[in-house]
Order: C-alpha cells, then sequence, then structure tokens
C-alpha cells in the first residue's frame, strides 16, 4: 500500500539529520543538515533540510525558513565551484502534485553544465565520499 511519510519518528530524513541513518554530509549547523542526494540529477547534487521535522514550505516556520538562505547561499557556491558548474538550481518540491516524495522540508541545489541532461546519475561509494569531502573544504574556504 502506498503510504505518505510523514511523521518524525518514521521520516528518513529525521533519522540522517540524528545519525541513525548514514549520508554523506556537506555541512551542519544548529539549524541545519546538508548531504548529497543519493540519486543524483547531477553529482554533486545536494540537499538543505532543516534540522526540525516539517512537511514543507506551507508549514515551515518563518524563522526557520530564514535560517537556512545562509548556508543555501555558501553551499550553492561550493557545489558550483567543487564540481566546475556553469550554474545551478535550487529546487524545492512541496506536496506530491508538485513532485515531492519525501516529507520532509528539503531544498534541492543542483549543479548544471552547458549541454547537460538531469536524468538520474548514479555514483559509486568512492565517489560520493570524496566529492562530499571537496565540497566540506569548499565551505571552509
Ligand atoms: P523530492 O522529490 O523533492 O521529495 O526529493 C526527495 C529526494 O530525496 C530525491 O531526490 C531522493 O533521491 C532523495 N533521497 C531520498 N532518500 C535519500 C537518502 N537516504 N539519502 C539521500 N537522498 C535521499
Ligand atoms: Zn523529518
Amino acid at each position: 500500500m502506498f503510504c505518505i511519510l510523514n511523521t518524525m519518528n518514521d521520516c528518513i530524513f529525521c533519522k540522517i539529520t540524528k545519525k541513525e541513518v548514514p549520508s554523506e554530509k556537506v555541512y551542519e549547523d544548529e539549524n541545519s543538515y546538508a548531504f548529497l542526494d543519493i540519486k543524483p540529477n547531477n553529482p554533486g547534487h545536494t540537499l538543505l533540510i532543516p534540522k526540525i521535522h516539517v512537511r514543507n514550505i506551507f508549514d515551515i516556520p518563518h524563522n526557520v525558513l530564514c535560517s537556512l538562505m545562509n548556508p543555501l547561499q555558501k553551499i550553492s557556491h561550493a557545489v558550483k565551484e567543487t564540481m566546475s558548474a556553469s550554474g545551478i538550481n535550487i529546487i524545492m518540491n512541496n506536496e506530491p502534485s508538485a513532485g515531492q516524495i519525501v516529507f520532509h522540508a528539503h531544498i534541492h541545489i543542483i549543479p548544471r553544465f552547458d549541454g547537460d541532461d538531469t536524468k538520474h546519475k548514479t555514483y559509486s561509494e568512492r565517489e560520493t565520499k570524496e566529492i562530499a569531502k571537496k565540497i566540506s573544504a569548499a565551505l571552509l574556504l
């Protein structure tokens, strides 16, 4: 049966912030956490999430949304530089009709290249670790 994961207890992204499920972390602060998407549209595709469990743009408290803006800009620069991308898409899917599959608010940061396609790519485990390490390092510069 199709089931929409909705609560903190069964939320995969809450489990990621609590380190109960592994992720390739690129950034963390008091309010937010960012990690590589497992099915990237391009290598370096990163998800930025609030640490508190909220569903999407419609229930996220204003102060929590604002707290994501600084990391969003920093991570966008770091992803663009690390991946040598020529552009970045920032996307937030809200509700199933808009393509939301995971019901913990998240912002996609997707590196883009001239003439690329955004079909889902796969990484080797080593590649993911290397990319996450490089993006984290670029955030410290
Ligand atoms: P959305 O369609 O905006 O809800 O996208 C959810 C995204 O989360 C998709 O791009 C998935 O590939 C990604 N995703 C789901 N589970 C995980 C996970 N455990 N680690 C990293 N990314 C994930
Ligand atoms: Zn959650």
